[in-house]
């Protein structure tokens, strides 16, 4: 008696003012995505207003005040931020300047890497040593190498389709490269732009420094100017580079993710969570990485309460801070959940810039991977295709240990280097509709699992 009765109000739920058949649903988040201007709005004020937003900055205060308004305005139930410990580095004045006795003098373009010791206000100047890997690193040994400045220059394989692979076989020159050129007492390192493209924008992001090592100093430099070094070095073996970085590291201050969340129709206590990073470099407006992804999760927000969509379960809309220095907003998110035993039934993170939809990535296996490859089908007047194994985030990784299904949301992947980590990642950079083609299929693909228990 009892399961007919929840039967019949399962069936009086489902008959309500909103229909329940996929098709139609997705045609009506698609359709909604692509014709309102909220999501412009909101990309233009990121880049435009709190550009250079890294952790601990006055502009990340600002996108952290924005978009709690936001998700006020798109009606999530419940907005509040949570308190995050993050680190606090600051460029200073930068220059990288080549003096030749043969060749003249020349300006490289470069971006003192996040967590870099820095110089003086006269700098470091002396001999550079190119080298592509760390093995001819070793090779070339501590007489070499030491009093000089190392210059890694191993492009990143363009030969490979997943330019995310491209970008992974070269960035650990720019993470691990000053830790392990100061082990032969090298005095700072350039470090080639891990990116595809040629052109004359550094592309910054972190390097990493063991406990037991001496921090030098380290810079990213454009392509083209690591092209140009290269090829003057080629004629003047022993030209010199002056580098001068005056950056600092701040003691760790406070900051916040931002959450919005839409309590669960029937099972309020399991948690849904879809969430980009707020913060983004200091020397770029960061539109692809990662305001882009903060905004389309808050459309889904927005999407779902202008459509009467009501999750089962309670599900939350995160900008995450500091994922681009250590992650300190998805740890903390992930331990707080752990701390207040929250059951997490799935997370999204759209972090891989905004670009077309080609599909999504599930850290899945078995029936739910068979399960969750067959929403594809839905999918496909859309042209989002590719529902496969493998996917995440770096935000959402520590809720893993909650027993999660992580899920990677998945672009077109050609471009995104072009801009990643740049001064090129501009509001000018991102197609409005392809961010919203995001935002649709984020917003569908979350409701399907969520209907489906997938
Ligand atoms: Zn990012």
């Amino acid at each position: 008696m009892q399961k007919i009765f929840t039967f019949l109000i399962l069936i009086l739920l489902s008959a309500g003012s909103f229909s329940q058949e996929p098709e139609k649903v997705l045609a009506s988040i698609f359709d909604e995505a692509l014709t309102d201007t909220t999501a412009w709005r909101h990309l233009k004020y990121l880049c435009k207003n709190t550009k250079g937003r890294l952790s601990g900055s006055p502009a990340s205060l600002k996108a952290i005040n924005y978009t709690r308004q936001a998700l006020k305005d798109a009606g999530a139930d419940t907005v509040w931020l949570q308190k995050v410990n993050v680190p606090h580095w600051v460029r200073g004045y930068e220059e990288c300047r080549i003096f030749s006795s043969g060749l003249g003098e020349y300006n490289l373009s470069v971006s003192t890497l996040g967590l870099s010791s820095g110089t003086d206000s006269k700098g470091i100047k002396a001999e550079v040593i190119e080298v592509h890997d760390f093995d001819e690193l070793k090779a070339l040994g501590r007489n070499t190498i030491e009093g000089k400045i190392v210059f890694f220059n191993r492009p990143a394989d363009n030969t490979l389709i997943n330019t995310f692979a491209g970008y992974g076989g070269a960035v650990n020159q720019r993470l691990s490269g000053a830790a392990e050129a100061s082990r032969f007492g090298a005095l700072a390192v350039i470090v080639r732009s891990a990116t595809q493209s040629l052109d004359d924008f550094p592309h910054t992001g972190t390097t990493h420094y063991p406990e037991d090592v001496n921090k030098i100093p380290a810079v990213a430099v454009s392509t083209a100017g690591a092209e140009l070094l290269s090829s003057w070095l080629k004629k003047d073996p022993s030209l010199n580079v002056r580098l001068v970085t005056t950056c600092k590291t701040l003691p760790d201050t406070i900051s916040f993710n931002v959450i919005g969340e839409i309590r669960g129709d029937l099972k309020p206590e399991e948690y849904i969570t879809v969430g980009g990073h707020l913060d983004s470099w200091d020397i770029t407006e960061g539109a692809h990485d990662d305001a882009g992804g903060c905004v389309q999760a808050i459309e889904m927000i927005r999407i779902y309460r202008l459509l009467g969509i009501k999750p089962k379960r309670s599900v939350r809309a995160v900008m995450f801070m500091n994922e681009e220095i250590s992650t300190t907003g998805g740890k903390t998110y992930a331990d707080e959940a752990a701390k207040k035993g929250e059951k997490h039934y799935a997370a999204l993170e759209s972090d891989r810039g905004v670009m077309s939809p080609r599909g999504f990535g599930f850290d899945a296996s078995g029936t739910r991977l068979d399960n969750l490859k067959s929403l594809a089908k839905y999918f496909v007047p859309f042209n989002v295709r590719d529902f496969d194994a493998g996917g995440g985030g770096s935000d959402i990784a520590p809720l893993k240990s909650l027993g999660i299904l992580q899920i990677g949301y998945i672009p077109d992947s050609q471009r995104y280097f072009w801009y990643h980590h740049s001064a090129n990642d501009t509001f000018e950079q991102v197609n409005i509709r392809e961010l919203q083609m995001g935002s649709a299929a984020i917003a569908s693909l979350i409701w399907l699992i969520d209907l489906y228990d997938y």
